[in-house]
């Protein structure tokens, strides 16, 4: 799954995207709240918070190596690494 903002994309691998305690953690340790919890607890990218993401790499930390990208739109594309 992949939502883009203006400044920010962020892409989910759909088999980590699918992986409830996975999305448990995102949502837990992003600050602005760019992942959530929907129903049936499936992960959900919340695209009005796209860009406020800060760059923490709490995400990336948070999930298993290439599950999670963040994609800054406004450096053509570059991933946050
Ligand atoms: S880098 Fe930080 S602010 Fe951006 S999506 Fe990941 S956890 Fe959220």
């Amino acid at each position: 799954m992949r939502k883009d903002g203006i400044f920010i994309a962020v892409e989910v691998a759909d088999e980590a995207a699918a992986d409830v305690e996975l999305a448990r953690r995102l949502a837990e340790a992003c600050p602005v709240d760019i992942f959530a919890q929907a129903a049936g607890d499936a992960l959900e990218i919340v695209e009005g918070s796209l860009d406020e993401c800060v760059l923490c790499r709490l995400c990336l930390d948070a999930s298993p190596p290439g599950a999670v990208k963040v994609i800054k739109l406004y450096d053509d594309g570059a991933e946050l690494a």
